[in-house]
């Protein structure tokens, strides 16, 4: 399934954890923690850039700063082990004045092939970003073709590739990230030129996505949402936790931002099929499958075993009876899938507990896969009409009500 993450360091900026693209401020056991209460998992850190982002050349391209940079990749290094961050990303630096390309682009190579093993030690891939021209003149690696170079040039050493660098560059961004999903290692979304959220500027998004979706990429890389002004992907479910789920004591505050609070409240629509003073149970709004029905308790926790004991098993009854509900039906399914997905790493994207009643059809099986990839892409492609799913919930009340 496609990962997104959220890249920190431009996005929610008003929190206090920001750089995360060098979360070098904090130790790594600060961040451990951290990381650990709000369920969160670091996808990419950068190589400390020396005087980079103040302007100055950084330490990949500069002949002399050899001993500094090999440093920086044993400080990533120790981060990316204690943190699990599965990928790391070189700056290479600008070039240095009066120096020739070539120069830089030695030095920059030998150590490129010096971090690819030491950050391998570590289990983590290196990447290389390519950044464009207008954003930072002098930068060592600006192009494609750039990147393609050292990609060819180190072993394993990936691209990082950023939608909007390359569509700056004048790159084609969909071909050109087709033609090189074996070497890329990291993808990074923000539309061009402003730097926004996809949909923002003239990058074919939904090509995009469908691109990485077709390819074996989506089972084993992250995605990097960089997106600059992300209200978009605030406002979406799946991004929506990161505001929603550090929630260590129990019914908290955050329940204010909870959708499924929200719906049990009445303040969002939901096409509902049963209700009780402790449960409720709606169609959801992104179907897997036809009646792909959510119950969920009243009570605001995210984890399941946070929930009274009489409560969950209220929450069984009722999805059982859902389920029920659907086997006598006219959809005549051939079967049910009972999924509760706990913390986000088991991609429990609402942190309210939802027990997901999900009804298998004959025959379903390869249209159910496609569909499971597809889930990502609904955020873009939008929801279901509350019209669309009211046919097959009439359906299931009507059952509900023969059961009684
Ligand atoms: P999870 O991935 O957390 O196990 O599942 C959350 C489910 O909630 C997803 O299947 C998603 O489609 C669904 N969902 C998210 N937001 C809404 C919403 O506003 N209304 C409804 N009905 N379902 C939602
Ligand atoms: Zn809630």
């Amino acid at each position: 399934m496609l990962k997104f993450s959220a890249n920190l360091s431009m996005l929610f900026t008003e929190r206090p954890l920001v750089e995360i693209q060098f979360p070098y401020e904090l130790g790594p056991a600060d961040l451990q923690r951290l990381l650990a209460e709000n369920e969160q998992q670091l996808v990419l850190i950068n190589v400390p850039a020396g005087d980079l982002m103040q302007g100055g050349n950084g330490n990949a391209c500069v002949p002399g700063e050899e001993k500094n940079f090999r440093q920086a990749v044993a400080q990533a290094a120790e981060y990316a082990a204690a943190l699990q961050v599965p990928t790391v990303n070189v700056l290479a630096g600008r070039r240095v004045p009066g120096l020739s390309v070539e120069a830089c682009e030695a030095v920059l190579g030998d150590n490129l092939q010096y971090a690819v093993a030491r950050l391998r030690d570590a289990g983590a891939t290196t990447v290389l970003e390519a950044i464009n021209v207008f954003d930072m003149p002098r930068f060592l690696v600006h192009s494609l073709e750039d990147m393609q170079r050292f990609v060819h040039a180190v072993p394993r050493l990936k691209m990082q590739f950023d939608c909007y660098h390359m569509s700056r560059m004048g790159e084609d961004v969909v071909p050109v990230l087709r033609d090189n999903l074996a070497q890329i290692g990291h993808v990074q979304f923000a539309d061009s030129p402003g730097r926004h959220e996809p949909g923002s500027g003239r990058i074919d998004f939904r090509a995009v996505f469908a691109t990485l979706r077709d390819s074996a990429y989506a089972s084993t890389r992250r995605f990097q949402a960089g997106i600059e002004n992300g209200s978009a992907v605030r406002n979406n479910p799946v991004t929506g936790r990161q505001r929603q789920d550090n929630n260590k004591t129990g019914a908290s505050a955050n329940m204010s931002h909870c959708v499924f609070c929200k719906i049990v409240a009445g303040e969002l629509p939901s096409t509902r099929v049963y209700e009780d003073a402790d449960v409720i149970a709606f169609m959801d709004i992104f179907p897997l499958r036809r009646a792909h029905v959510l119950v969920i308790p009243r009570e605001h926790q995210q984890h399941l075993h946070r929930l009274p004991a009489p409560l969950r098993e209220r929450l069984i009854q009722a999805g059982a009876r859902v389920a029920e509900a659907i086997y006598a039906s006219a959809l005549k399914p051939a079967a049910v899938h009972y999924m509760i997905n706990d913390g986000p790493q088991a991609h429990q994207t609402v942190p309210h507990v939802h027990l997901h009643v999900l009804p298998r059809f004959r025959g379903d099986g390869g249209s159910f896969l496609l569909s499971l990839l597809r889930k990502p892409f609904d955020l873009v492609l939008g929801p279901t009409s509350h019209e669309a799913l009211e046919a097959d919930a009439a359906e299931i009340r009507r059952q509900l009500e023969r059961l009684k």
